[in-house]
């Protein structure tokens, strides 16, 4: 990995080489359009040394270099495309205590979560490059020509997957490592061959333009153009909608709000070419705990890990458990009072941003504000200004199901228990429930009623999410093949890929079909030798392509 000298603590003056900043096809750049500083959430200071905001010109710059480097890119062979992932995993470890350092700062997130958080972004770019070498993600087919068929004769068609074109990904405020500058959007469009663009979330600048100064030295290592990647920083409803709308853009990958991902969504249809918008935006993640999972000890214990869930990180996760069904029974009330007696011994801990605490603290008051809500518990102030105390309210099925605004997503560490008089009166009132990226059932298989009423909710959860949880939490996502972690609007903007998990790759390709093609205009994926030694599906079925060579 190249030198360089990056300022975790911000106290470095310099030129726009050696000071963190944005990136234009690899390259740093002074800011355009004037300088945002980093802003630590515990304490509400500003610190660490100016990040320059890029201009139009800047913007297109970028654009122009990714559509460039667009078809250098995807020539790369599996092989090539694996080691470059690799390469940016290797860069991100080579950065050190540094990296978290600045990430702790900037986004009051404890230390262990980051380091941890780390691990995850270079392991799913590692997983990506495993994909990538493989070469299934081409999805090669070949249907051999048919010159004898009556009445007529069959073409020769084979298909393979390209890459979309250049890719903008929205960083995430809430995982500024794993679903960030080379988070999970940008690794699924890299392992596509999509050059991809960055619009570095402004609550953790610095962090984000260290793990860029990672990815941009994988780019030179590898010998590829520098317009495969780019990190811009400015304002989203400037820069970031500026570059949805232009036209070298093929697709969007954004983590963030209902507001921002229906903003972009809009600017998306309305070009003159639309483009696919993948947006993860709210979900509530309904929890169903049925009566015989109650019984006994389980209302102790599932109050017990149902509040650990809620509070993890300051409830600061899209898979939050905001919503949790308990019966209105005896042991139901066990439930709630042990959940409420944890909630208000819980203390707040540093929110993100203070925008975000403040969004925290209006919806809470929102929902005390309604006659049909009571809040059960509310605990202690965290220290600083944005460390609001976590609350827990309970509503009945009843009144949620007059009216679903009680079951929006307040984005922290703020729970709703739903009470449901029979777990028969669950389906039919789940109807009108939004999308969801998790559903999460409780229940004790060992009772017949349980595994009955479980029977008869699941159909509705497959509808209503995009995983479905058997008796634990949905906080917590593991990055496999076999994960979905999407689901239908608004959980996401685009019910049919996932953004975590080796799928999400499929999300930024396109076949393309070549008819009666000479061998020698194929691509290496097609042709008869198969020199990538690519696993193949010849008239439909797997063809092994063997060790490669
Ligand atoms: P956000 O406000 O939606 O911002 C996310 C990114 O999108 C930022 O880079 C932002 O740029 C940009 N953006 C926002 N609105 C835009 C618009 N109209 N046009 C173009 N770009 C736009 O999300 P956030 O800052 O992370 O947090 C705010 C709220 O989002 C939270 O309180 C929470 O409700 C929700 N959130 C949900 C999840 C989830 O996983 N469900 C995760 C994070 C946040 P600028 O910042 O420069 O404007």
């Amino acid at each position: 990995m190249a030198e360089h000298t990056p300022d975790p603590k911000g106290t470095n003056t310099g030129t726009a080489a050696d000071v963190l900043g944005p990136l234009v096809a690899c390259a740093p750049v002074e800011g355009g359009a004037g300088t945002l500083r980093a802003t630590d959430p515990a304490t509400g200071e500003e610190f660490g040394e100016p990040v320059g905001l890029v201009d139009s010109g800047q913007i297109q710059e970028a654009t122009r270099a990714a559509e460039q480097a667009l078809d250098a890119f995807r020539a790369q062979s599996p092989a090539e495309r694996a080691d470059f992932l690799r390469r940016v995993a290797d860069n991100i470890d080579a950065l050190g205590d540094a990296l978290v350092d600045r990430a702790v700062r900037e986004s009051g997130l404890p230390r262990q979560r980051l380091t941890g958080e780390r691990a995850r972004t270079t392991g799913q770019l590692r997983m990506f490059a495993d994909v990538v070498a493989q070469g299934d993600a081409l999805g090669a087919r070949i249907d051999p020509a048919l010159p004898d068929r009556t009445p007529q004769p069959r073409p020769d068609l084979r298909l393979a997957h390209i890459p979309v074109g250049p890719v903008v990904v929205f960083g995430a405020s809430n995982f500024p490592l794993a679903f960030s500058t080379a988070g999970g959007d940008t690794a699924a469009a890299l392992a596509a061959g999509c050059p991809v663009i960055v619009k570095g979330h402004n609550a953790h600048p610095g962090t984000a333009a260290l793990v860029g100064r990672a990815v941009a030295d994988a780019v030179r290592e590898s010998g590829l153009p520098g317009g495969v990647f780019s990190l811009l920083f400015g304002e989203g409803n400037g820069i970031g909608q500026e570059l949805v709308a232009d036209p070298r853009v093929k697709a969007v990958a954004f983590t963030g709000s209902r507001g921002g991902g229906l903003a972009l969504m809009r600017v998306a249809a309305e070009r003159p070419e639309p483009i696919p918008v993948f947006a993860e935006m709210s979900s509530v993640n309904p929890v169903f705990v049925l009566p015989g999972a109650l019984a006994g000890q389980g209302a102790q214990d599932l109050a017990g890990a149902y509040v650990a869930s809620l509070t993890l990180g300051s409830g600061q996760f899209c898979t939050n458990p905001g919503l949790v069904f308990v019966p209105s029974t005896p042991d139901g009330d066990r439930f709630v009072e042990a959940a409420a007696r944890l909630v208000a011994d819980a203390t707040g801990q540093t929110m993100l941003t203070a925008p975000i605490a403040a969004a925290f603290r209006d919806g809470v008051e929102a929902l005390e504000g309604r006659s049909e809500v009571v809040l059960r518990a509310r605990g202690g102030e965290g220290e600083g200004p944005n460390a609001p105390a976590p609350a827990l309210a309970e509503v009945s099925l009843a009144d949620l199901t007059a009216d679903p605004r009680l079951s929006e997503e307040v984005f922290g560490a703020a729970g709703t228990v739903v009470r449901y008089p029979d777990a028969a009166a669950l389906p039919a009132a789940l109807e009108g429930l939004e999308g969801q990226l998790t559903a999460t059932l409780h229940a004790d298989t060992g009772d017949a009623d349980d595994l009955a009423a479980a029977r008869a909710l699941l159909p509705v959860l497959e509808r209503r999410a995009g995983r479905v949880l058997f008796g634990g939490w949905p906080t917590g996502v593991e990055v496999t093949h076999a994960m979905v972690h999407g689901g239908p609007f608004p959980a996401t903007s685009d019910g049919r890929g996932t953004s975590v998990g080796s799928l999400a790759l499929h999300r930024f390709l396109r076949p393309v079909s070549y008819q009666d093609m000479p061998d020698a205009l194929l691509p290496p994926a097609l042709r008869q030798d198969n020199p990538w030694r690519l696993n193949r599906r010849v008239e439909g079925t797997v063809v092994p392509g063997g060790d490669p060579a």
